[in-house]
């Protein structure tokens, strides 16, 4: 008996390297996949390269991996299974089909298999792996049950944890730089509020407002002695500059930007003797009493501290209200 006819494509010689990696029927499904993954073209030398090139993690998706990882078995798993469809029971399917097939397959492997869904959204090449492996909807129900959970509680204000302390902050103006306000409230575990206040500044940009708001915020929490603070505030820029201080990049000597390098130092050093104090981003939403009390300073143009624990504002204080804070230059 001579050699036998590779079935799928009908034209070489069947061997098991022929049938499993070099045959043009299977070829196409290898150069599918690989496009599929986005990866280099595969090395055709043999099934051992094709294989050992397919042995790196492809992502941080633990859902794109394991779609990674199934792929080779089931390519050769169906090669295999079309070739002996044909011999046995004369019946043909085009290397598209047998492509969906595999899809189906790894969907469904995957989707039974998979434990972790991404925190992060993913890259647009990720995403488009995912939408070509039509698994986008399993992570993107994966994501959004997630994210929504965690825009869910960045929408409404909850109590700190027992024996912490919450204090929101926000700063508002009309106009970058404008007439600014800024607010503030302390909370207890119970939701008690144990102080706030609001201002108005001169002309000031944004950070400034941001930056005055977190320096009123510190100094009473340190006449108030308060410890295990949560701060929340809904601006991207108050984080970012609260970053900039604890990691002390704060530009030092810049003359002309005096007022804020002075801000910024005194921050600094409220920050250094309030050990436990930490701060998060939180939606405007949650954020609302803070959001109220910095437009009471900007509308009305006045600046005021409420607390249940002395008469107030303390002189100390006064002479901050007093300045109308000008805008760094
Ligand atoms: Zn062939």
């Amino acid at each position: 008996m001579g050699p036998s006819r590779c079935q799928l494509c009908e034209a070489q010689e069947e061997t098991m390297e022929h049938i499993l990696n070099n045959c043009t029927y299977t070829s196409w499904l290898w150069d599918s996949f690989n496009s599929i993954f986005q990866q280099t073209n595969r090395d055709k030398g043999s099934i051992i390269n094709t294989l050992n090139k397919w042995r790196k993690n492809f992502s941080e998706y633990e859902i794109l991996n394991l779609a990674w990882t199934f792929t080779p078995s089931f390519i050769i798993w169906n090669a295999w299974k079309e070739r002996n469809k044909r011999i046995f029971k004369d019946e043909k399917t085009t290397p598209l089909c047998l492509m969906e097939l595999i899809l189906k397959q790894i969907k469904e492997t995957v989707s039974t298999t998979v434990h972790s869904y991404p925190s992060n959204p993913p890259t647009v090449l990720e995403l488009r792996t995912l939408k070509q492996l039509s698994m986008h909807e399993i992570i993107l129900n994966g994501l959004s049950k997630k994210e929504k959970m965690l825009e869910k509680e960045k929408e409404s204000w909850h109590p700190p944890p027992k024996g912490y302390l919450k204090c929101n902050i926000d700063g508002a103006s009309k106009s970058n730089p404008g007439i600014p306000g800024y607010g503030g409230v302390l909370r207890d575990e119970d939701g008690k509020i144990i102080f706030t206040f609001h201002c108005h500044l001169g002309q000031a940009t944004n950070k400034m407002v941001e930056l005055m708001a977190l320096e009123q915020c510190l100094e009473l929490l340190k006449l108030n002695h308060s410890s295990n603070v949560l701060i929340e505030v809904d601006s991207q820029i108050a984080i970012n500059e609260v970053k900039k201080i604890s990691y002390g990049t704060v530009p030092k000597r810049v003359s002309k930007q005096w007022r804020l390098i002075q801000v910024y130092q005194r921050i600094q050093k409220h920050l250094q003797s309030l050990r436990t104090v930490s701060f998060n981003h939180v939606w405007r939403k949650a954020n609302k009493l803070a959001d109220l009390l910095a437009n009471q300073g900007m509308i009305n143009l006045e600046c005021k501290i409420e607390m249940k624990w002395q008469e107030m504002p303390p002189s100390r204080l006064k002479s901050l209200y007093d300045t109308q804070a000008t805008e760094e230059k």
